[in-house]
This record gives structure tokens, sequence and C-alpha cells, in this order.
């Protein structure tokens, strides 16, 4: 076998990895990519962030033609569905996006290796599969990403699966169970109801959306019940259990749930198996996830990672800030990823959209702030879109007024929570932006309020 050298090879080529390697050609090292999947992009253009968004686009603008196009006083009538045509739709924008990378590769002269990666020692990768080659380099960055956990006594079939699946369902479930009330349960349920599923959203924990700000989850989950969405909380499911074409998820203490199909998004887990991990003694957490310092670094010289396999947030550009901050260390010395500034957001109708720290991040860390809250339904180009619904949450820390967390629920809540990022990046205080002109009428005139709000002084309330 042949062994090819280069400065830095990167495995997996997902937001994270192919980011990283482009990074690194512009930096100017010898850059190998290595990914074991026909298309490049990983989980988020393959199947996450982008077929999920074109599903749940396409599927909104059915909503709204359907049901939601009469208040704006115009009729439509004989509204179908071409469930066929709207994943073909789906598919296309992820080739386009896909191949997009592979352009991005060639005119970036990254080199890229089709097969498994496995490191067989520091500084030495081989790759079996279309590409069989060894592959010498001083630098490794494992960004193997995550796959969908499953979840005890639950075997997936035909019809019980994970987000991949329910991303391409050849028609319509009568009755979708989804187990998990986080954001893939949240966002394909809205997806398959808005489509005609009767949709029950299982979770284990007293409320949706863990981690996100208390207050705007219970609004969401109001929200999205009114569209149709049924919760049970509390509810522990113990098994899947077959009947004929029906399924019945079950659970303990309660009578079970028929259904035609059950998505599992209980959360992921990092992809690590067959990368030589073990052999080569890099340290894994309990929960598997490759564990590295402040720089990327794991504990084996010359090994870092980054992304998903590494843990925290799950989100796409996460992994891109954590791909280009460990090859700018490798090679300037420095790069930092600032995870106060890190935006999440869910893509319901309406959006819900976060940074920096919620209420109660802040109250068990015992730091004192003040609140700006700000509604939607005042605002003059909130009515023009009929989006009245939702608010914008402006936290800042009591004694300097420093933004430490900003929450939005609400239409294009997260294009408009961009401005809140920078500002927490820039150490901007809630009078920073409240002093900011916004453009009128626009729903970032919402945040503006909720930052005079902080300070008791919104003008349009
Ligand atoms: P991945 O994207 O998982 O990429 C890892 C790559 O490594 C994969 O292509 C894999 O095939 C490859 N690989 C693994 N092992 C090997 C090996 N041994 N050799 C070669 N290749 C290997 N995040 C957002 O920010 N916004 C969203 O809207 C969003 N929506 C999502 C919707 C869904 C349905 C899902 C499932 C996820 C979503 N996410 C979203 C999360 C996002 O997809 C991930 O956080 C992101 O893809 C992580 O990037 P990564 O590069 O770390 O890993
Ligand atoms: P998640 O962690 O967001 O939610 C999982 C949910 O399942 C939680 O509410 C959890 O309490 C619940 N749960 C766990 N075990 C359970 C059980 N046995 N029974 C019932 N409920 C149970 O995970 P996810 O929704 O699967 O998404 C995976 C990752 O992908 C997330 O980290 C997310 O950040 C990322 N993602 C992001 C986006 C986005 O940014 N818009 C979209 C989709 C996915």
């Amino acid at each position: 076998m042949s062994v090819n050298k280069h400065d830095v090879v990167v495995i997996g080529a997902g937001p994270g990895g192919y980011v990283a390697a482009i990074r690194a050609a512009q930096l100017g090292l010898n850059t190998a990519c290595i990914e074991y999947e026909p298309a490049l992009g990983g989980t988020c253009l393959r199947v996450g962030c982008i077929p999920s968004k074109a599903l749940l686009e396409a599927s909104e603008r059915y909503h709204e033609a359907k049901d939601g196009l009469g208040d704006f006083g115009i009729k439509v009538e004989n509204v179908g569905l071409d469930l066929p045509k709207m994943l073909g739709r789906k598919d296309e924008i992820v080739e386009g996006l896909t191949s997009g990378v592979a352009l991005l590769f060639n005119k970036n002269k990254v080199t890229r290796y089709s097969g498994r990666g496995r490191i067989t020692a520091p500084g030495r990768v081989s790759v079996t599969g279309t590409d069989n080659v060894e592959i010498e380099a001083s630098h490794i960055l494992i960004a193997t990403g995550s796959k969908a956990a499953g979840l005890r006594g639950v075997e997936f079939d035909d019809r019980v699966g994970t987000s991949t699946e329910a991303l391409s369902y050849g028609e319509v479930p009568k009755k979708l169970v989804v187990i998990g009330a986080g954001v893939i349960g949240l966002e394909m349920g809205s997806v398959w109801s808005r489509l005609g599923s009767q949709v029950v959203v299982l979770e284990y924990l007293d409320r949706i959306l863990p981690g996100m700000d208390l207050q705007l989850a219970k609004d969401a989950q109001r929200v999205l019940a009114k569209q149709g969405l049924e919760f049970r909380l509390g509810v522990k499911v113990t098994g899947v259990r077959k009947e004929g074409d029906r399924r019945v998820v079950e659970i303990e203490g309660g009578e079970g749930v028929e259904c035609d199909k059950v998505l599992v998004a209980v959360g992921r887990t990092p992809n690590t198996d067959g990368l030589g991990l073990e052999e080569v003694g890099v340290h894994k957490s309990e929960r598997g996830f490759v564990t590295v310092d402040e720089h990327f670094r794991t504990n084996v010289a010359g090994i870092y990672a980054i992304g998903d396999v590494i843990g925290g947030a799950m989100l796409a550009h996460k992994a891109e800030e954590e791909g280009i901050a460990c090859v700018e260390t490798i090679v300037n010395g420095y790069g930092h990823v600032n995870y106060d500034a890190i935006p999440a957001v869910v893509y319901t109708h309406p959006e819900i959209a976060s940074v920096g720290k919620t209420e109660e991040q802040l109250k068990e860390a015992g730091i004192a702030y003040k609140k700006g809250i700000f509604p939607f339904k005042p605002n003059g180009r909130a009515r023009a879109l009929n989006a009245t619904e939702g608010k914008v949450k402006i936290l800042a820390d009591a004694a300097t007024d420093r933004i430490l967390g900003a929450h939005i629920l609400g239409a294009h809540a997260g294009d408009i929570l961009a401005e809140l990022v920078v500002a927490i990046e820039f150490g901007a205080s809630a009078e920073d932006v409240a002093r900011s002109s916004h453009a009128h009428p626009s729903l970032a005139e919402i945040i503006k309020e909720a930052a005079l709000a902080v300070d008791g002084r919104a003008l349009h309330m």
C-alpha cells in the first residue's frame, strides 16, 4: 500500500471537518480529508440541518397556503400536497450543497480520500474503502461527528427509526409518535404535523427543550400544542411493540400509544467506532466523547478532535468554530471559541433562538442580572407579517449592564438573534443595543425595545 504524506489529515467531512480542512489549506498546510460517505458535508448537509430545514420551509408553505393566507385576504382553493416533489426538492438542495463542498475542496487543494479512516499510530492513518492508502501526517484531526442514540427496549425497523428516516417518509403517517421533545422532535414533529399527521410527543422530563430558557420553552410548548402537537411530559418509554403494521409505544405505568411511525429523537452519541482510539490510547469520557483540552488537543501528541465527537452543543456552527480554532492554533499558536456567543435556533414556527446564559443558569451561578422583555405583538412589522406570537428576552449583568444572554421566541428569531450574538462577542451592554438605531418597521426593533426594557424604558409598551 502506498504511503501519502500530508501536514494535516482530517477524519470526517462534516461542517467541523470540511471547514477545518479548508482553513488549514488556506493557512498553507498540505491538507487531506477522509470521508466514507459518498457525499461530503456530514450529518448537517446530508441528513441534518439542511434537509430538515428544506422540509420545514416546504411544510410551512403548504400549511400557510392551506390555512394561513385567509387572514391576508387571499383565497386559495384546492391546495394539495405533492410529497414526492417536496422530498425531491429537499434531495436536490442536499445534492447541490454537498457537491459544493467537493468544489471547495478542489478550489482549496484539499486532497479527498473516500473510505474509512483509522488511526494506526500517532501521525499515521489508514484509509480503507474506495481509496486504500496509508497516510502520514504530523497532525490528525478527528471530526467524526455523531449518530442518533438508540433507546433501550426499542428496536429499529421499517416503522421505528431516527431523524434520517423521518426526512424521507414515503407517505404522511396517519399517527406519528416522537420520543423526545428536543430539537429534532419538535422540528420533525412540526414537519409531519403540518403535512397532516397526528403527532404525539413523549418526553421523559417535565419540560420540552431542556437547556433552553424555561419561560420560552413553556411558551413554545403552548404555541406548538395549539398547532396540533400533543405533548406528554414526564413519560418513560419502556419499549415498542409490533402489532402487524401498527406499533405500540409502551409507557411505564400507562397505556401504550398506538401509531404507524415512531421517531426516536433522544439525543446523539459520538461516532468513534473503528477509529483506532483504544489502540493509540486516546482518552474518551464516560459517555464516549473524545476528551480534549482548550486547544482541542487529545492526550496523544499530534491528535486533535472537534465538533460533535467532543460533546457540548451539537451544532454545525459550533463544530465549524472549533475546527477553525484548532487549525489556527496548530499554525499560528492561537485561536479561540467563545462558547457564550454560540447561538442555538430551533426552526419551528415560530422559531426559538438563544445565545449565552439562561435565567436558570444565571441563578444557579449566583450572578445578579436584570432582564428586559418585549413582545412581538406591538411591533408593526410583526403585525404586517401576521406573526405577533412571541417575545425577546435580554439578560444583562445587574452591575455592569453587559449582555449575558438573549432568548427569542418569534418569527425569524434565528435571524434577528444574530445582532445579540455579535453584541455578546463584543462585550456590549444592553444600553449599547438600546442606543443603536434599528430600521423601522423591522422585527429588529423588538430587540431594541427589549434592550430598553432592561432599564425599564421600553417605548411602545
Ligand atoms: P458530522 O456532521 O456528524 O460529520 C462527521 C463526518 O465524519 C460524517 O460525514 C461521517 O460520515 C464521517 N466519519 C465518521 N467516522 C469516519 C471515519 N472513521 N472515516 C471517515 N469518515 C468518517 N445543527 C445546527 O447547527 N443547525 C441545525 O439546524 C441542525 N439541524 C439538525 C437536524 C438533524 C435532523 C440532525 C440529526 C442534526 C442537526 N444539527 C443541526 C446538528 C449538526 O448536524 C451537527 O452538530 C453537525 O453536523 C456536527 O458536525 P461534525 O462535523 O462534528 O460531525
Ligand atoms: P436533544 O438532546 O435536543 O433532545 C432529546 C430529548 O429527548 C430531550 O428532551 C431528552 O430529555 C429526551 N429524552 C431522552 N431520553 C428519553 C427517553 N427515554 N424518553 C423520552 N424522552 C427522552 O436531542 P435531539 O433532539 O435528538 O437532537 C440531537 C442533537 O442534534 C441535539 O444536540 C441538537 O442540538 C442537534 N440538532 C440541532 C438542531 C438545530 O440546531 N436546529 C436541529 C436538530 C438537531
